[in-house]
């Protein structure tokens, strides 16, 4: 049966009712409400404080601004376990480490028969594509469409994985994902279903090498430097003076751009060499020592990693303005989030791990048209364990009992959620590990953090009040003002770790050396 015999023949059914009916494929553009499109756009270690919708005082990022203008700031999104592997497990399913099996970057692989938000979606018919940062070892589930890098990726000329076929490529790694995704929502995708695209950077992640037509972006500016860069960590334990991630000892040649990349184009490498040979001789002939030293690498960090978050923005604009050249815009969801976030020398620190609050929390912001108040922002304990129940939701579709976040939908639209979570159960494991950081467990409030950290060699417990301390620099725990926080915060763990099925020995998938053993 033709189109127009069947238009007739509902119409000779349903009579004046149907006259408006478009018997032909309409240009649907994902254009039913109660089916928005998804766009997810995320970077891998990318700090709250170098975004200028939360703070301004580092660097510009107008494009990834128009979300939070648009839409929603999260204040204090937070993550379960902040490395870069476990917290894509854990937006894909929903659930904590111990129950998806993602522990640490070592030695885990994603298991990727078990239930994802992706693939419940693509069965309830939504398009599915991921293009970017994958980072889970094993090969994508779920999705209609997937391009990836391989392991961690590189910033230039990055081969890519295409359903399963090696690509090369040459240019920047960050456009070069923006042009796929672009590519993608232009040519590829089926436009009468809704999509999913997951638009996944490698930038800023380590070694943070910025696009080359950016090099010179801060014309060599003097960047303000935090309260705690000469961070002496009293006040707190071995864990915090035993670490491996100091601006002053660890970053090595290659972060500070004294050596180049391996990979460039001899063109590239002219545009590389014009830009750093010249500042690293100034640099080897001025021989700074001590604190200088340290200033100085944290100048040139900061004018790195920050170079990489600019095309970042691009991309994010470049994506902002084809939705809206399309009328995409108007029914789709564009959310911006990074897998954690990252210490920009504050405790004279780089890397992440902990679950203080630079490294806890991670940038949410969120532009839902017609149902998210532009330029609202909102305080509560959201995490990225809410991602996956979030997107379910705003499709009309069931979450899972077995998730453990919770769709944020209600935020979105404003309402007050009067049981909404206040309190937040965090668990790192990677230890002994790149970093070294020791593996610890706590749980956070509005207010506190009570942490354990434990194995192989360490069992102490701190407690602090970001009330008292807010740059998190002294563990009150013991003391007597505190007796009663610290016992309602040991009974609020427990309930915690009990309601989240947190085993009291770690499982054995996440010991990753001969040291780490489960018991505590
Ligand atoms: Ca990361």
């Amino acid at each position: 049966m033709n189109s127009i015999k069947r238009s007739s023949l509902l119409l000779s059914v349903f009579g004046f009712a149907l006259l408006a009916y478009v018997p032909e494929r309409a240009p649907s553009y994902g254009a039913d409400p109660s089916r928005p499109n998804i766009l997810f756009v995320f970077s891998d270690d990318h700090a709250y404080q170098a975004i200028s919708a939360y703070d301004a005082k580092l660097l510009q990022t107008p494009n990834i601004d128009r979300i939070a203008e648009q839409g929603m700031r999260f204040n204090r999104c937070l993550v379960p376990n902040s490395i870069c592997g476990p917290s894509r497990a854990t937006i894909l399913t929903g659930k904590y480490n111990h129950l998806n099996g993602f522990f640490n970057n070592s030695n885990s692989r994603f298991d990727g028969t078990q239930m994802t938000f992706p693939k419940l979606m693509q069965k309830a018919g939504y398009q599915t594509a991921i293009i970017g940062k994958w980072h889970l070892v094993t090969d994508p589930t779920g999705f209609d469409y997937w391009e990836i890098l391989p392991g961690q990726g590189v910033y230039y000329n990055p081969p890519m994985i295409r359903d399963g076929e090696r690509i090369n490529h040459e240019g920047y790694t960050t456009d070069i994902i923006t042009n796929s995704a672009i590519d993608w929502l232009k040519n590829q995708r089926d436009s009468d279903k809704p999509f999913v695209l997951m638009c996944q950077h490698k930038a800023p992640h380590r070694p943070w090498e910025p696009n080359l037509k950016y090099l010179g972006h801060d014309g060599d500016r003097k960047y303000p430097e935090p309260d705690t860069l000469f961070d002496d960590y009293s006040g707190r334990g071995v864990a915090e003076r035993d670490q491996d991630m100091t601006i002053e000892k660890t970053m090595n040649a290659r972060d500070l751009k004294l050596t180049p990349p391996p990979n460039l184009t001899p063109d590239q490498q002219k545009t590389w060499d014009a830009y750093y040979e010249p500042r690293n001789e100034a640099f080897r002939k001025a021989d700074p020592q001590g604190k200088d030293l340290v200033r100085w690498k944290y100048n040139r960090y900061m004018h790195d990693y920050l170079g990489s978050i600019k095309s970042v923005d691009e991309g994010v604009g470049r994506l902002l303005d084809y939705l809206k050249e399309t009328g995409l815009d108007k029914n789709t969801i564009v959310v911006y989030s990074s897998d954690q976030g990252f210490y920009l020398g504050e405790h004279g620190w780089f890397d992440k791990r902990w679950i203080f609050e630079e490294s806890l929390r991670t940038p949410l912001l969120v532009r839902w048209p017609g149902v998210t108040k532009p330029g609202s922002v909102n305080n509560d304990l959201v995490s990225n364990l809410d991602f996956g129940a979030t997107f379910l939701d705003a499709a009309g579709l069931p979450v899972p009992e077995e998730m453990q976040g919770r769709s944020l939908v209600p935020l979105l639209k404003g309402e007050a959620v009067q049981d909404w979570r206040k309190s937040f159960y965090y668990h790192y494991y990677e230890f002994p590990g790149p970093h070294s950081v020791r593996k610890h467990y706590g749980v956070v409030t509005d207010r506190y953090k009570l942490v354990h950290f434990y194995e192989p060699d360490v069992d102490y417990w701190e407690l602090f009040d970001m009330q008292a301390d807010p740059k998190e620099l002294k563990s009150f725990y013991g003391q007597t003002a505190y007796a009663l926080v610290q016992q309602r915060l040991k009974g609020e763990l427990a309930r915690l770790r009990q309601d989240l099925k947190v085993p009291d020995q770690d499982p054995i998938e996440s010991i990753i050396g001969p040291r780490g053993r489960g018991a505590r």
